[in-house]
């Protein structure tokens, strides 16, 4: 006998997911069929086999808000799915890679993403001058947030952001992830940790994980990244989601400008009178030529 239900996943690991339907029964799923890629926040539909006490994951729902990366091969593969603001966290310690930055709000922009920047571990010495480089993204309209362990009500921001939403926190590893979801949060990592084995009895490490948040709205927990590129056909082609560009864009003489070095270019101009900040343009020039080389790399 196999009973058909929908559910969502709120734990994606490498072979298996875990599932939670309506109700909040959770079960340990696998996916039927090598070729479906699950990831954290997908509504699924289940088959349970009652007779072997299986869950088999035979369908992905349609997607909304989900962030795409390219992975090792050229291919585009989703990150997490169903997400309504993105939390881009930088610290200064490890060093800040703001490119990192640059690529997770492009992705997130050209699949209609809110997204914040959040400076966490406010309290350490390059405190001032971190915020001085996140500068160019409140100019750009993204709004900053702040936070710092030794000051709990600090998080408060953040938890006004999430309310209602499911939130993604990115960023690179170590910048204090882990950690605002147990401020967010305390108590929760003791209550899952039971279940970061399989049915073999391994331990498996988990890709992301989503929790509840008590106002209302979910968390999605991504793991850390040394890098990341986003899927270069999920992104918007006129300013790859860079959203000042995407603005002065409007002014350029071709609609098709890469912004590159053509004639008329209006974010050229910008980039030249300061209006637009030379570490933004030149992040999307590197994103640019990434685009450019990996669209020539696919076959025809
Ligand atoms: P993740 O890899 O992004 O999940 O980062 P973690 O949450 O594991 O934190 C990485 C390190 O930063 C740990 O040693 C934390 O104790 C430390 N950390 C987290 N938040 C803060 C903070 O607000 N201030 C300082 N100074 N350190 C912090
Ligand atoms: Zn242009």
């Amino acid at each position: 006998m196999a009973a058909t239900l929908e559910a969502q996943v709120i734990a994606a690991f490498g072979h298996h997911v875990l599932v939670r339907a309506a109700g909040g029964v959770i079960r340990e799923a696998r996916p039927r069929g090598r070729q479906l890629d699950i990831v954290c926040g997908d509504r699924v539909l289940c088959e349970h086999d009652t007779r072997h006490d299986e869950t088999h994951v035979v369908e992905v729902l349609p997607r909304r808000g989900t962030l795409y990366r390219t992975d090792s091969r050229g291919r585009t593969e989703p990150v997490v799915a169903n997400i309504s603001l993105l939390v881009a966290v930088v610290a200064p310690e490890p060093p800040p890679d703001l490119f990192v930055i640059d690529r997770y709000l492009a992705a997130a922009a050209s699949s209609a993403i809110s997204a914040v920047v959040l400076l966490n571990k406010a309290d350490l010495a390059g405190r001032t001058e971190l915020r001085n480089a996140l500068e160019p993204y409140a100019q750009a309209g993204y709004p900053l947030l702040e936070c710092r362990r030794d000051r709990p009500g600090s998080v408060a921001g953040l938890a006004a952001a999430l309310r209602g939403q499911t939130g993604v926190l990115v960023g690179q590893s170590g910048v204090g992830k882990s950690s605002l979801v147990s401020t967010l949060l305390p108590g929760v990592q003791i209550a899952t940790n039971s279940l970061t084995r399989d049915r073999e009895g391994r331990h498996t490490t988990t890709a992301s994980r989503l929790y509840d948040l008590p106002g209302g709205g979910a968390l999605i927990d991504s793991p850390g990244v040394r890098d990341f590129a986003p899927a270069i056909d999920a992104l918007e082609p006129r300013s790859l989601g860079f959203v000042e560009i995407d603005r002065l864009a409007l002014g350029c003489r071709f609609l098709d400008c890469r912004h590159l070095r053509e004639p008329g270019c209006a974010v050229i101009a910008a980039t030249e009178s300061g209006v637009l900040d030379a570490r933004r343009y030149e992040s999307y020039r590197r994103l640019r030529r990434l685009f450019e080389d990996l669209a020539a790399a696919r076959p025809r």
